[in-house]
């Protein structure tokens, strides 16, 4: 069992961590920056170690200075958290060589996942549906274009290596099509230092649903349900559900096992979320992020499970406390990511906190690391607080939300609360009417 813990992340997502070693009896080592020397991790943790200046390479992500923190204080696990270091399976086989245990899967399955082309494939080996496209990496233009044919427009151009919503470009026409393959090989090349690209046909009115799964070392794995994580800007989510209210429990039943049999079969070791595209009754796979998520706690709200819990523990080489018919739904839940931007232009801001009330009563759960007179650096990810509610049903869920987002108060920076509130009184939203594209129309406004 893991004894002392170093958390190799900052914000919520390390409070969050620490939180759940504190409630296993495990020691805390918390690392920084030197912007962060007074944030609410470094306050909360047994220990804490300055690793570097602001700047997240010579930081968060420096690699040296984290696993020599974790020798230097005699932690003996690192937990990686989201973004960061925690894909990155270099630092996993690393932190290994170390004689460290790793919160996460083999470097082997990191490195399988975040090449979305092997992802696919591999997936595709296991049984589960994928998006129609190319079968790998397309180098060739002329080749290419008889692809897009064939897929039929309107097709997207995706980065083997993209993430966070960056590396996709889509070509609604034979005419666009040059144009935007090699607009995507280059910024490929440029952002992830890998310009292979794949096509997929592009969905045109998709919902983003995602399974979550977790598996200990001994082929035991399960899944817990899905989350509908549709509303999205620029590719990247604002507001999740769980569960769906697309997926009937039968279907879930079924696709739900049938994932969780995949993810036994490939060894795989610990928490990760497969995310798929559903149009007209189908699910598509696109990419599996093998890392806790950030809307992880809707899950647990109503299966229950203490989702980074479980995940210490199966790192730990402990057996999975619960079956798949142990896991039961209970109710609804929406998370709303608390951004430090502004609600209309999403411009990111900067600044201290001056004021600080967080909302409470039944049904609501705030994950954060603010406090009254912190500081929001500008250097990092603009997440500063997920607000996640809990109801018997979706239409009490909105009735709590609505009621949490007018008491919260966050002053001193902008933050996305009264996009929340503009969304919580939407009556397509409401009506539960939504795709991937919805929001991003509705701020075009
Ligand atoms: P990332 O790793 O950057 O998050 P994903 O492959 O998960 O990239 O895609 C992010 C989002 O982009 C999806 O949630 C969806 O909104 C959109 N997207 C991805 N693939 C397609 C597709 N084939 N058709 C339409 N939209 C897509």
């Amino acid at each position: 069992m893991i004894k002392k813990l170093l958390i190799a992340n900052r914000g919520e997502i390390a409070v969050r961590i620490l939180r759940a070693c504190k409630d296993l009896g495990i020691e805390t080592v918390a690392v920084h920056s030197t912007a962060d020397a007074d944030a609410m991790h470094v306050r909360l943790a047994d220990e804490s170690v300055c690793i570097g200046p602001a700047q997240p390479r010579e930081s968060y992500l420096n690699v040296p200075a984290i696993i020599s923190a974790a020798c230097i204080t005699g932690a003996d696990a690192i937990h990686p958290g989201f973004g960061f270091l925690s894909e990155n399976s270099t630092f996993s086989y690393m932190v290994k060589e170390h004689g460290l245990t790793f919160v996460g899967p083999d470097a082997e399955h990191i490195a399988m996942m975040g090449d979305k082309i092997m992802a696919k494939k591999t997936v595709a080996r296991l049984g589960l549906p994928t998006v129609p496209g190319s079968d790998g990496a397309v180098t060739n233009i002329d080749k290419a274009l008889k692809l897009a044919d064939e897929i039929g427009y309107p097709v997207l151009i995706k980065a083997a290596g993209g993430g966070g919503g960056r590396g996709m470009k889509v070509a609604r026409s034979k005419a666009d099509f040059v144009e935007a393959y090699e607009t995507a090989r280059r910024e490929a090349g440029i952002s992830f230092g890998n310009d292979r690209v794949y096509l997929e046909k592009y969905l045109e009115n998709p919902r983003h649903i995602e399974f979550q799964v977790i598996a200990d070392k001994y082929g035991n794995a399960v899944h817990l349900g899905e989350r509908d994580c549709s509303l999205q800007r620029r590719n990247q989510k604002v507001w999740e559900e769980a569960l769906s209210t697309v997926l009937t429990p039968e279907f879930r039943d079924t696709f739900g096992r049938k994932i969780a049999k995949a993810i036994s079969e490939l060894g795989y070791l610990g928490v990760g979320t497969l995310e798929f595209l559903y149009e007209n009754g189908q699910l598509y796979f696109i990419e599996m992020n093998t890392r806790i998520q950030v809307e992880h706690p809707i899950t647990e709200m109503i299966t229950g499970i203490d989702i980074v819990r479980e995940q210490i523990l199966v790192a730990s080489g402990e057996k999975l406390s619960f079956t798949q018919d142990d896991v039961k739904f209970r109710g609804h839940a929406i998370e709303c990511r608390i951004n430090a931007e502004n609600a209309e232009t999403f411009i990111p801001s900067a600044g201290t906190v001056t004021s600080y009330h967080c909302p409470g009563g039944p049904g609501v759960r705030v994950d954060s690391a603010l406090y009254e007179g912190c500081k929001v650096p500008p250097y990092y990810d603009s997440l500063i607080a997920k607000l996640i509610i809990h109801a018997n049903d979706r239409e009490q869920c909105l009735a709590r939300l609505r009621r949490a987002l007018r008491e919260y108060v966050i002053g001193g920076v902008d933050t996305l609360i009264p996009l929340h509130l503009k969304l919580a009184d939407n009556p397509d939203i409401i009506a539960g009417n939504f795709n991937i594209h919805f929001l991003e129309k509705l701020t075009e406004q």
